[in-house]
C-alpha cells in the first residue's frame, strides 16, 4: 500500500520539527515527570494538532492518513505525541456531533492553540472496560446539569481547558435501551466549582489524574448532540483514537528497529558485530516483518475512515496490531542492546515503559478480541 505523495513534506516537516526536541528534553521531563510544554506549543503553532480540523474552522484540514503520519512520525523521531493526541480525535465528537454554536465557538480557537481540548474523561475506577456501568451522574436542573461522580486515567486533565466528558444522565434501568442514556459535555474546566483533579503517578511521563465532580454545574448547552445518545458518539470517536495510537505504535516500533539495527551493526562482541550473529538479527528481522504488517492495517484503517466508510473491526485491529508489534520491539531493542538497554541515556527504557501502555489503553487487547469475535466473526457475547 503505497502513499500518496502529499504525505511525505508533512512527515519531513514533523520529522524537522521534532529534532528539535532530543532525547535529552524528553529524559529530563521524564525524570520530574514534567508536561512537555514546549514540544506541545511548537505542534500547535505548526498547525499539527488542528490536522483534523477542517479549514473553515481555521483547521489544517487534513486527512486521518496524514493525522496518522504525524503520529507516526512523532514517535519515530524518538518524541511521545501522547502529551497531546487526544486533541485530534476529541474534537472530532465535537465536529461530528456539537451544535453549529458549538463548534463555531470552540473549533477555531482549538485550531489557533488558544484552547485546549485534551482532557477525555470516559473510565472510572469501578465500571473500568465496561463504559456503559459508569456511574457518574448528570441530573437535570432547569437550565443547568449537575455532575457528581469520578473520572480515573483522565489524561492531561491539569493541562487542559476543556474536557469530553460522558455521564448517565438517565438511569440504566430506565434507559431505553443497553447503550442508551449516556450523555458526551464538553466541559470548560476553567468555568466550574466541584471539579477536583489528582495527578496519578505511573511508571511513565503520562501526565494522567483522577478527576472528582461535586455538585458540579454545567450549562445545559455543553451537551453534545442529543442528551442521551453519548455512547454512539463516544464510540464514534474510539475509531479514530485507535487509529492514531496505532500510528503512534508504528512510530515507536520503527524507532525501536532503527535503534537496535545500527547497535547490531556496530557493537562487537567476540571479534565481530553481534548483528551478524543471527541469534541477534532474527529478532530484529522479525520486529520489522511484524510492524509492516501493522502498518498495513493502520493505513487500511484510515483510508476506510477518511472514506467514511465503517471501520470498526479495521481500526480495532490496526491498535492491536500496531501495540503488539510495538511492544514486541521494545522488548527486543532492549535484549539486543545487552545491559545498554537498561541506561537512561539510551533512552530505549523509556520508550520501552511508554509503549507498554498500549496494548492496555485506550482499549486493551481482551476487548479487542471480544469485538472481533462477536462483531466479525458472529460469536456469542462475551461480556
Ligand atoms: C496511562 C493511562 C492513560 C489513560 N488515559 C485515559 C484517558 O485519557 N481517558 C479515559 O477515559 N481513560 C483513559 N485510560 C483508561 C484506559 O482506557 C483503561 O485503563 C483501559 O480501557 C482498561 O480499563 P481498566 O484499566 O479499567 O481495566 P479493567 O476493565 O479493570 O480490565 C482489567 C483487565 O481485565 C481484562 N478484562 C476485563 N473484562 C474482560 C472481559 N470481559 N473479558 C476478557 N478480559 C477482560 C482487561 O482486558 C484487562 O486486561 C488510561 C489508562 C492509562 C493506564
Amino acid at each position: 500500500m503505497t502513499e500518496s505523495a502529499d504525505i511525505a513534506p508533512i512527515r519531513a516537516a514533523v520529522r524537522a520539527l521534532c529534532a528539535d526536541f532530543p532525547g535529552a528534553y524528553w529524559r529530563e521531563l521524564d525524570r520530574e515527570r514534567g508536561y512537555p510544554e514546549k514540544f506541545v506549543a511548537a505542534l500547535t503553532k505548526a498547525g499539527f494538532l488542528a490536522a483534523l480540523i477542517p479549514e473553515e474552522y481555521g483547521g489544517s484540514g487534513l486527512t486521518m492518513t496524514a493525522a496518522a503520519a504525524i503520529m507516526e512520525e512523532i514517535h519515530a523521531s524518538g518524541c511521545n505525541g501522547a502529551a497531546c493526541h487526544a486533541q485530534m480525535y476529541t474534537m472530532g465528537t465535537v465536529l461530528r456531533h456539537g451544535s453549529a454554536e458549538q463548534k463555531a465557538r470552540y473549533l477555531p480557537a482549538i485550531a489557533r492553540g488558544e484552547l485546549r481540548l485534551q482532557a477525555f474523561g470516559v473510565t472510572e475506577p469501578t465500571s473500568g472496560s465496561d463504559t456503559l456501568g459508569l456511574r457518574t451522574t448528570a441530573v437535570r436542573d432547569g437550565d443547568t446539569y449537575v455532575i457528581n461522580g469520578q473520572k480515573i486515567w483522565t489524561s492531561r486533565a491539569e493541562h487542559s481547558d476543556l474536557m469530553l466528558l460522558l455521564a448517565r444522565t438517565t438511569p440504566r434501568e430506565q434507559a431505553t435501551s443497553r447503550t442508551a442514556g449516556l450523555t458526551v459535555f464538553l466541559v470548560d474546566m476553567r468555568a466550574v466549582e466541584g471539579l477536583t483533579v489528582r495527578p496519578i503517578r505511573t511508571m511513565m511521563n503520562h501526565a494522567t489524574t483522577e478527576v472528582f465532580f461535586e455538585n458540579m454545574r454545567v450549562p445545559a448547552d455543553t451537551v453534545v448532540g442529543v442528551a442521551g445518545e453519548g455512547f454512539r458518539y463516544i464510540l464514534s470517536g474510539m475509531n479514530a483514537e485507535r487509529i492514531l495510537i496505532g500510528a503512534e505504535c508504528i512510530g515507536d516500533a520503527k524507532w525501536f528497529i532503527e535503534k537496535a539495527a545500527h547497535y547490531a551493526g556496530e557493537r562487537v562482541v567476540f571479534g565481530r558485530p553481534i548483528g551478524q550473529n543471527q541469534g541477534v538479527q532474527f529478532p530484529i528481522a522479525r520486529a520489522y516483518i511484524g510492524m509492516r504488517a501493522a502498518e498495513l492495517m493502520v493505513r487500511e484503517a484510515a483510508a476506510l475512515f477518511e472514506a467514511g466508510l465503517d471501520c470498526g473491526a479495521e481500526a480495532n485491529m490496526a491498535k492491536h496490531l500496531a501495540a503488539e508489534a510495538s511492544w514486541a520491539a521494545a522488548d527486543m531493542c532492549v535484549q539486543t542492546h545487552g545491559g545498554f538497554g537498561f541506561a537512561e541515556e539510551f533512552d530505549i527504557e523509556r520508550k520501552f515503559r511508554e509503549t507498554r501502555l498500549y496494548t492496555v489503553a485506550p482499549v486493551s487487547t481482551n476487548l479487542i478480541l471480544s469485538y472481533i469475535a462477536e462483531h466479525v466473526l458472529g460469536l456469542p457475547r462475551s461480556y
